[in-house]
């Protein structure tokens, strides 16, 4: 072996770490440039594409680790986008993230459901942009390594609120909480994933039982039960206006 051959691990501790990969697709050149700047500012690499067909053949080619995709495209829209990235098995684990306009509540909703991670408002400051990014990414991170390690029925510890799963029984400082079963099934739905924001339609989705049906207006009922019993912690589950309900991250 050469004298001077710098093996892997000296290569990792020399190097500064490289951070994620992120794909812009916005058809605005000065939007697009503007979020390049930011976030290789950030030390990400970020590639761009213009249209909803370059879109997918960058993510193909590149395998960004998220994707922040303007709904509003010429041609192909960001939807259908979001639709062909989430079916195709070599895309689907990518972070797609949806730019959208003030107002539209209900592009948000179809794009949650069809599979987008989360969503930032147009106009946006690039401070926020980054945040929410950084944000989305450690999210991402976390999550992989959790599923990794089965996090199906682990019991979870949520800012005072411990939930087991096996056990469907929920703690509040040591005390347990009496809840039905729908209730404890969006609790725990909700707190798995502290930040990410979910649908009524996606909630109704995780906790349907087998036997009865739960509609998307029997969630927000269940959901105005669930804080009260919480009390104080209630206020944990946030309502996202015109989208859907998250736990506080
Ligand atoms: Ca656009």
């Amino acid at each position: 072996m050469p004298k001077n051959r710098i093996t892997e691990d000296e290569e990792e501790l020399s190097l500064p770490q490289t951070r994620e990969r992120i794909l812009v697709v916005e058809d605005e050149e000065d939007i697009q440039e503007l979020i390049r700047y930011n976030l290789n500012r950030e030390g990400y690499t970020v590639d761009c594409a213009g249209s909803g067909e370059e879109a997918l053949k960058t993510a193909i080619k590149k395998t960004p680790d998220l994707i922040l995709l303007d709904l509003m495209l010429p041609g192909m829209d960001g939807m259908e986008v979001c639709r062909k990235l989430k079916y195709e098995p070599a895309t689907r684990g990518i972070c797609v993230v949806m730019l959208t306009a003030k107002g539209e509540e209900a592009d948000i909703v179809t794009g949650l459901e069809m599979g987008a991670d989360d969503y930032i408002t147009k106009p946006f400051s690039p401070k926020i942009l980054i945040a929410r990014i950084r944000s989305i990414l450690r999210r991402k991170n976390k999550n992989a390594v959790e599923t990794d390690e089965d996090q199906e029925n682990k019991p979870i510890e949520a800012q005072g609120i411990m939930i087991h799963p096996g056990r469907h029984e929920v703690l509040v400082s040591g005390k347990p909480l009496d809840l039905s079963f729908s209730e404890f099934k969006i609790l725990y739905f909700l707190a798995k994933r502290p930040g990410w924001v979910y649908t009524r339609y996606q909630i109704v989705d995780a906790i349907r039982g087998e036997e009865y049906a739960v509609t998307e207006r029997a969630v927000d009922v269940q959901i105005v039960g669930l804080r009260k019993k919480l009390g104080k912690l209630g206020k944990l589950i946030e309502t996202v206006r015109g989208v859907g309900y998250r736990f506080k991250e």
